[in-house]
């Protein structure tokens, strides 16, 4: 027997309509790409996102299509999301920081037809329209005072493009299943991987993104997205702030230390989300300024794990909240966050930093497991380390136009990270498992090595990579960038580490490098120092022979 409510499928334009009809005087403020401050509310952005959708229907893009933004956080890009997703299309964000020629292959594995960009990547495209046949039409985020004279396919600017037609249009209507939106993982091994997000796992990923334990987002809030919507879906913010009714302040390109400080402190805003390093250029800046921050309450960090420095700081010296969260692109991207339990809720000091520390627990509607290599599910014991892997409705179960199994047979998505699980549920990453290093069948976590080793007042960045060894399969090799005019010992290095790790993780050996090679996305690059070093040969293999 069925329940008998009623068949109101989740689809995206529902939320902006929502938010129109309940919060339409919401405001979205914007640093627009022109310069000037620009100011908006959730009834026009969905009067225009209409126009979009009517635009598009106009110009023939169907059910399916994708249309691909190179863009920055601004009104323009949210208007467009909620127009292309309202005809049926998928809005396929590209991360303009991405090498061209990952560019280039990514929207021609998308087959893309149409592309918005914003005035900052005119150029960029101009170079690689040649390889692109498959795009009919370029559309300019901007408006025709500031049109650039280009030779891009059918260029058109945005405003006098929407301005050719009315809202009066309706939204298209399909199965909550169907496709709204992609985006492609960085590509760090291999080629970029894309996950297509539907209508229905994206209401529900920003359902998920609003309750309490997770972002705690409502009408009160007044919300900074720092995440580009281009990394990994913008964290669900283009749909979570609508649903809930809080106002948003798109930074725009500018996302150094003074704009950001600036935006949080005109517009009084409550919650903001960001990766570390944009945190830490913040902090630099009011710590020189004497900046302070009597509006924000909170900021949610991920996207690699949250210094502890950051944390202490923004809870002791500026009073706000830190949410460390974890997640990735084929999430949606939210899989944990680090809010306090009740268990925890005494802790302080040392001890409640050590909790902030972790990635956190899942909401409801992320399942995560850790297991061994054969798949043996792990104790949650809080010391015990495995592959992590998770299942939800908002999880990937394919990548677009690979048909490889990704699932397990419990249908979990092998993350390719490696965790603790401790008793009360929180999850706290390790490594990832291909950068783990496996000496003796045992696992040395890489980022512990890494961690420790930048706390070294002589060095300015460090990797950890496991070197082929005769005896243990594989040992750690310590990176070291040092610090201006320093030339860091292996033994002052080693001598810094001793007692603070098991005595059989310490590294065999180290190096000094003049840099560290980075994704688009700032992470390291192993790949690139696996290469580097494949030759590399230990002093404890030779003595081991
Ligand atoms: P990109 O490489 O474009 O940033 P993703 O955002 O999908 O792609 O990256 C997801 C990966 O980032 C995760 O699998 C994990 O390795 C890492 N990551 C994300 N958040 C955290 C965090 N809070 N701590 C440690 N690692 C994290």
């Amino acid at each position: 027997m069925f329940g008998l409510m009623q068949d109101w499928p989740l689809l995206c334009h529902r939320v902006i309509d929502h938010a129109a009809a309940n919060h339409g005087t919401r405001q979205v403020i914007s640093r627009s790409v022109e310069g000037p401050i620009h100011t908006t509310d959730y009834a026009a952005v969905r009067a225009n996102a209409l126009r979009v959708a009517k635009r598009l229907d106009r110009d023939g893009v169907k059910l399916g299509d994708r249309v691909a933004t190179l863009a920055w956080n601004t009104w323009r890009h949210l208007e467009a999301w909620y127009g292309i997703m309202g005809v049926g299309a998928l809005y396929h964000t590209v991360n303009p920081r991405l090498f061209p020629d990952q560019i280039v292959w990514i929207l021609n594995h998308a087959e893309d037809r149409v592309i918005m960009t914003d005035l900052s990547f005119v150029p960029l495209l101009e170079k690689l329209a040649d390889k692109l046949p498959k795009v009919e039409r370029y559309i300019i985020l901007t408006d025709k005072a500031h049109m650039p004279a280009t030779a891009l396919r059918n260029a058109v600017a945005y405003d006098e493009w929407i301005g050719e037609v009315d809202d009066d249009f309706a939204w298209k209507q399909f199965d909550e299943n169907t496709a709204a939106g992609m985006c492609y993982t960085s590509g760090t091994t291999g080629d970029p991987k894309g996950v297509v997000y539907s209508h229905r796992s994206n209401v529900l990923h920003s359902m998920i993104a609003a309750t309490p334990d997770a972002m705690n987002t409502s009408s009160r809030d007044v919300v900074l997205p720092v995440v580009p919507m281009f990394h990994a879906n913008g964290w669900g913010l283009a749909l979570t702030c609508p649903m809930v009714g809080a106002s948003m302040i798109m930074p725009g390109p500018k996302l150094d230390g003074a704009s950001i400080y600036e935006l949080l402190n005109d517009y009084r805003v409550t919650c903001s989300a960001a990766v570390p390093t944009v945190w830490m250029m913040l902090l630099q800046h009011m710590e020189a300024n004497a900046g302070k921050l009597p509006y924000l309450n909170r900021v949610v960090i991920g996207g690699s794990s949250c210094p502890r420095a950051i944390t202490q700081k923004f809870q002791d010296v500026y009073g706000v909240d830190v949410i460390h969260a974890w997640g990735m692109t084929e999430m949606s991207p939210l899989g944990t966050l680090c809010t306090i339990k009740p268990d925890h809720a005494e802790l302080t000091g040392d001890a409640k930093l050590d909790l902030l520390m972790k990635q956190g627990h899942t909401p409801f509607g992320v399942e995560m497991k850790i297991t061994d290599d054969d798949n043996k599910t792990l104790p949650w014991d809080g010391t015990t380390f495995g592959r992590l892997k998770v299942r939800g409705p908002a999880v990937t179960k394919t990548y677009f136009k690979v048909p490889d199994q990704i699932l397990d047979d419990e249908g979990y998505f092998d993350t390719g990270d490696v965790s603790t699980i401790d008793r009360t549920g929180y999850m706290q990453i390790t490594d990832r498992s291909k950068d783990v290093i496996k000496s003796g069948g045992e696992w040395i976590s890489s980022i512990e090595l890494e961690n420790l080793a930048v706390g070294h007042p002589k060095v300015m960045e460090a990797a950890v990579i496991g070197i082929t060894h005769p005896k243990w399969g594989e040992r750690p090799l310590l990176i070291i960038v040092p610090k201006k005019d320093q030339t860091p010992t292996k033994d002052e290095l080693l001598g810094f580490m001793q007692g603070k790790i098991a005595s059989w993780w310490m590294p065999d050996d180290m190096v000094l490098v003049e840099e560290i090679p980075h994704t688009a996305t700032g992470k390291i690059q192993k790949t690139a120092l696996r290469t580097r070093f494949k030759d590399y040969v230990l002093p404890t293999a030779t003595a081991a022979e």
